[in-house]
């Protein structure tokens, strides 16, 4: 899942970053209003967390154009008690949640996790295809009865997918969605990753849930086989 964050106070930024990061989560940072909120309307974010006092725009003015763009991107703003604003602002102006500064990891990924969902109400907690079962809440993967260990990036990649059942996605739609903006390299990550996952979930359950299709991508399939 891409997120946004457009928070001025670098430290505070780059921690959310790293924790983000830490959960599966790809994380892009601003640290002005304007420039918040020309990422916003050009990139897809699955969901974006705004702080309210910025640089050059404010968090209520980047939701506001955000909103008036057609852009319906969950956003959760970080509101400070002391600020001049307050949360029922936030909800007014057209944000999905808010939370309080200061606030815990803990609180955050859950919040981020909650809006999610909402974001996809027809889509349950627990994210399957066939026997195979992702919980993203609890970062378990189950294939039946058997566990399946996987990694942070591995997590992210089967997430997306599931997330998509039966859509084709090209392997730019994934490096976009799973990797970070920073990264440089080539697609081809994307067809080493695949692998890996066929390696964990397909290959010892004699199963083919992730197929390539020719000059496309990959799809995964959510029906038996
Ligand atoms: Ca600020």
């Amino acid at each position: 899942m891409r997120t946004l964050i457009i928070e001025d106070e670098h430290e505070l930024a780059e921690a959310m970053a790293d924790g983000l990061a830490a959960e599966g989560f790809v994380a892009d940072v601003a640290h002005e209003g304007p420039d918040g909120l020309w990422r916003a309307l050009n990139e897809p974010y699955d969901v974006i967390l705004l702080d309210i006092m910025l640089p050059g725009l404010s968090g209520y003015d980047v939701l506001k154009r955000l909103r008036a763009a057609k852009v319906w991107t969950p956003v959760l703003m970080l509101t400070a008690k002391d600020g001049e604003y307050d949360e029922a602002d936030a909800l007014d102006l057209g944000a999905d949640d808010y939370l309080s500064k200061p606030f815990s990891y803990v609180v955050l990924v859950a919040h981020l996790r909650a809006l999610l969902r909402r974001a996809a109400p027809a889509r349950p907690a627990v994210l399957t295809a066939d026997d195979l079962a992702l919980d993203p809440a609890r970062r378990r993967c189950r294939r039946g009865n058997h566990d399946i260990d996987l990694t942070a990036r591995e997590f992210t990649l089967l997430e997306y997918l599931l997330r998509h059942p039966d859509e084709v996605l090209s392997k730019t739609d994934l490096l976009t969605h799973v990797w970070d903006e920073h990264f440089d390299g080539d697609t081809n990550i994307v067809e080493v990753y695949i692998g890996y996952l066929r390696r964990k979930i397909d290959a010892p359950f004699d199963r083919l849930t992730i197929e390539t299709v020719r000059g496309a991508g990959y799809r995964l399939r959510s029906g038996a086989g």
